[in-house]
């Protein structure tokens, strides 16, 4: 099994802002697993909220030695060992997961939903994520998202009002909130997400910083809408603690070492009565169409990901008026573009 990787710098249309960061070009590592004439494609989108870059994941990945194990199939041993090889290092993790995963699919001759024995036709709508900006930008964003039925603001910063208003003075669309722990207290997290109930809000994701679990009950005691974790849900272990903190989890292939692990978080989340996102990073088509393939398990998606970059070097899931389409390739189902 051989393993190469590389950077490469994800463009984007426009300067995407959040409660706690800015950028033009997101930088993520490609993956290629070659075996048996087979390429595996994989991905990783680090990011510093979780302790990692580029380097880190090139350190990861260059540390990693697969020359012990016959074939893809040995998944179960070959991430167990990779896992604990280091603790943090998810998305590193995740791009070899996908990568094998892809492997597995293209071995075998389908897809992976159908691997797993899943509807292609239940996939959800996906959301379009707006980015904190100027009234005259948020605008022009949310003309670009005129075919996705639902929208996914980023609120946390001082001008939340002002952003809802701009979005509600062009469309009355259904919007998801996501705060990134910018609300810093209780009162103030009451405070916005009951003004927010009256603005045809679906739900609102990570209202209050990770370390606030006791902070976000109190919360979800005071307010109607469903809240969802997103800095608070990492990892498989960490969703029975959300149980009566929150109402859904949104499950990341970069921050819970992917597919393998994914499906276990669908499993538990759906144990603990929690919905379930799929959400991403800023990602090329190969994490993004991994992820789409899980989707027909799960409530809500935001895998919008690599359409708000302009260089995706795949062509993989599409997204048809908001909803994902998984295409009728191997694996993971992704093509390089020519
Ligand atoms: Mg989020």
């Amino acid at each position: 099994m051989k393993l190469s990787f590389w950077p490469f710098d994800l463009k984007l249309k426009h300067t995407f802002t959040i409660s706690r960061s800015s950028r033009d070009v997101s930088p993520v590592v490609l993956v290629e697993l070659e075996h048996e004439g087979i390429v595996g494609y994989g991905e990783a989108a680090p990011t510093r909220r979780y302790g990692e870059t580029i380097e880190t994941v090139m350190a990861f990945l260059g540390s990693l030695d697969l020359s012990g194990y016959s074939s893809p199939f040995d998944l179960e041993n070959i991430l167990n060992a990779v896992d604990s090889r280091a603790p943090g290092n998810t998305s590193a993790k995740a791009a070899v997961d996908i990568a094998l995963h892809d492997w597995i699919g293209k071995k075998l001759n389908i897809p992976l939903y159908r691997y797993w024995g899943l509807d292609k036709s239940k996939t959800p709508l996906t959301s379009f994520t707006i980015g904190i900006d100027r009234p005259e930008i948020i605008e022009q964003k949310v003309r670009e998202a005129e075919a996705f039925p639902i929208l996914k603001v980023k609120l946390g910063g001082p001008n939340d009002e002002e952003i809802i208003k701009t979005i509600r003075g062009v469309t009355r669309k259904t919007i998801r909130v996501d705060a990134n722990e910018g609300w810093k207290t209780r009162e103030v997290a009451v405070e916005k997400i009951k003004w927010l109930e009256q603005e045809g809000v679906e739900f609102v994701e990570q209202p209050m910083p990770a370390e606030d679990l006791e902070g976000t009950a109190w919360v979800r005691e005071r307010v109607h809408l469903p809240l969802v974790a997103d800095e608070n849900s990492l990892r498989l272990h960490d969703v029975p603690k959300l149980q009566g903190v929150f109402d859904g989890v949104n499950i990341k292939l970069m921050k819970c070492t992917g597919l393998r692990e994914g499906m276990r978080m669908i499993a538990a989340a759906k144990a603990c009565g929690l919905r379930i996102m799929a959400g991403c990073m800023i990602e090329t088509s190969v994490a993004i169409s991994a992820a789409a393939q899980l989707s027909p398990l799960i409530d809500w998606a935001d895998l919008d990901g690599a359409i708000l970059t302009t260089n995706d070097p795949f062509d993989g899931a599409n997204i048809e008026e908001g909803k994902l389409i998984l295409p009728e390739r191997q694996g993971i189902g992704v093509e390089r573009r020519r």
